[in-house]
């Protein structure tokens, strides 16, 4: 339908009140060039590689047309940033082109790095190439891990120049700017909530809460207040479930600020995230969390409840009883532990129950904690040992996770050795045979994953002006469980090279 004059399209910074988002026009860019494109997300709404390759996508997905009937906007949302209220933050620089329809399902569509909105604040709403590879390639790559994910569409130059930093010699330094276009169900998040309820904009929270309900969980028939409660209880288990994923494939998200938490439990925004190489619950590939470490793996679910504290008391006003909504977080560690549990005995094959296993997945995360072991590797590895092993045959199938073999001596040694006999004796406990345990193991445990290493090179490729690797790793990580053999080379530890020296954010 044609806007009404009072809805001008305006970019323009400011506090929007009284609403959920704002009408925008996305930038003009100087030069777009089309790097890659997702043929599975292509066909996801309708679309064909044939499609792709026209002037006319080119320019709507990177913001250059906009659709004839279509009026992108911009969300606000608020949020807690590391832990404290932040105000008004919203989508400074992503603009939602609209929504399209197909086999039933249905999809909005973001742009990110495509300028200015009333949320960009003291920024510019722009996105290098570098963040827009590791978003491209991960969030498709998650999907593929089976992790709950926005997707990615599209990956291109925007062919303008963008200033992130300034040199120590005091001149600027250029990167290039570039546009992923990326698709959910939706793309709203706790900070939507949030940002009504501390302006007490409690009808227009009620709006949203109802919306959301309807459009994205449509299984919640309750009415009232008990529709509200049903709503958080089922964001919780959401966000339970993304957050066993991540610590099963090994993915620190590494901003998990509460506007940064999908109230659909998708993983989104895909900033300063990182992929564990060894395992350690002290990691984090945010160098600006690096003192608290607030968002580290070992501390992702508790940051998850600390979330959703925010998210119910964003509710609040529509519920207007603390009880119900403190049993619906209480519950929370809870189901936790369980899903967590289930998810770590398939790690190791375990598919029957014994009193012990809890003591044993304990141990062996103790165990992985006593010298740099890469997680990827050592549970990939696992699943060739076969009950009949001796500790000596076992211990030879994984050493190659080690990241200093010289160090797997006197104690550390032992610990693997008590590890390996009580797993042994557990195996014993199985109905599998070691065949069926390892077929159902390798559905679990990737062989491939988006090392912090690989964007990296895929990214200087790309600066180059080639994009070869993007293509590869787009194409490796589409089956990340799979053997693979003709890319037998990303199944690998982490180069020293890349020792603590990668990471990346805006
Ligand atoms: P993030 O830490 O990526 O979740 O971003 C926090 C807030 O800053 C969000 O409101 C973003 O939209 C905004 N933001 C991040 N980068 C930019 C940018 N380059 N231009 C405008 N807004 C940005
Ligand atoms: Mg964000
Ligand atoms: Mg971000």
């Amino acid at each position: 339908k044609e806007l009404p004059a009072d809805k001008i399209l305006e970019n323009s910074r400011r506090q929007v009140l009284d609403a959920c988002f704002s009408f925008v026009t996305p930038k003009k860019t100087a030069n777009p060039k089309l790097i890659h494109v997702s043929k599975e997300m292509l066909e996801a709404i309708g679309l064909t590689s044939e499609n792709a390759t026209s002037e006319d996508f080119l320019k709507v997905f990177t913001g250059n047309t906009v659709l004839e009937n279509t009026h992108p906007y911009a969300m606000c949302y608020g949020g807690h940033q590391f832990g404290n209220w932040a105000g008004q933050l919203g989508d400074g620089r992503a603009i939602n082109l609209t929504e399209v329809v197909h086999n039933n399902k249905c999809w909005a569509i973001q742009l990110k790095g495509s300028g200015e909105t009333p949320y960009s604040r003291t920024a510019d709403g722009l996105a290098v190439l570098r963040s827009s590879v590791r978003e491209y390639l991960c969030s498709e790559a998650m999907f593929h891990l089976g992790v709950p994910t926005t997707r990615a569409l599209s990956l291109s130059l925007s062919g303008d120049e963008v200033l992130r930093d300034v040199m120590y010699n005091g001149n600027p330094a250029y990167e290039k700017g570039a546009i992923v276009s990326r698709l959910a169900p939706s793309f709203i998040r706790f900070g939507n909530f949030e940002i009504l309820a501390a302006r007490k904009q409690h009808l227009i929270l009620q709006q949203l809460a109802d919306y959301t309900i309807k459009h994205f969980y449509p299984k919640i028939t309750s009415e009232g207040k008990q529709k509200h409660l049903d709503f958080l209880t089922e964001v919780r288990n959401q966000t339970i479930d993304m957050i066993v994923h991540w610590q099963r494939v090994g993915f620190v998200h590494g901003v998990m600020n509460t506007d940064n938490m999908s109230i659909l439990g998708l993983t989104i925004d895909y900033g300063p995230y990182g992929w564990l190489e060894g395992y350690d619950f002290d990691w984090t590939p945010n160098t600006t969390d690096n003192q608290h470490k607030r968002y580290r793996y070992g501390n992702q679910f508790q940051i998850g409840l600390w979330n959703l504290f925010k998210l119910a008391n964003a509710l609040y006003p529509l519920i207007e009883e603390v009880e119900p909504l403190q049993e619906i977080l209480d519950n929370y560690s809870t189901i936790y532990n369980a899903k967590y549990h289930q998810m770590m005995k398939s790690k190791i094959g375990l598919f029957t129950e014994d009193k012990d296993d809890k003591e044993l997945i304990g141990r062996l995360e103790e165990t992985l904690h006593l010298s740099e072991t890469d997680m990827t590797i050592f549970f990939r590895n696992l699943s060739n040992i076969t009950s009949e092993d001796s500790f000596e045959i076992a211990f030879d199938k994984i050493k190659g996770a080690f990241y200093s073999i010289n160090e797997i001596q006197g104690e550390i040694i032992n610990h693997w050795q008590d590890w390996f006999s009580r797993y042994f004796q557990r195996l014993q406990l199985e109905t599998l045979s070691n065949k069926e345990r390892k077929e159902k193991m390798d559905l679990v445990n990737p062989k491939y994953v988006l090392r912090n290493y690989m964007a990296k090179l895929a990214i200087d490729d790309a600066d180059k002006g080639d994009y070869k690797l993007i293509d590869e790793l787009y194409q490796l990580l589409k089956n990340p469980y799979s053997e693979q053999p003709e890319y037998e080379k990303w199944f690998a530890k982490r180069p020293e090279w890349a020792r603590h020296k990668v990471g990346c954010s805006m």
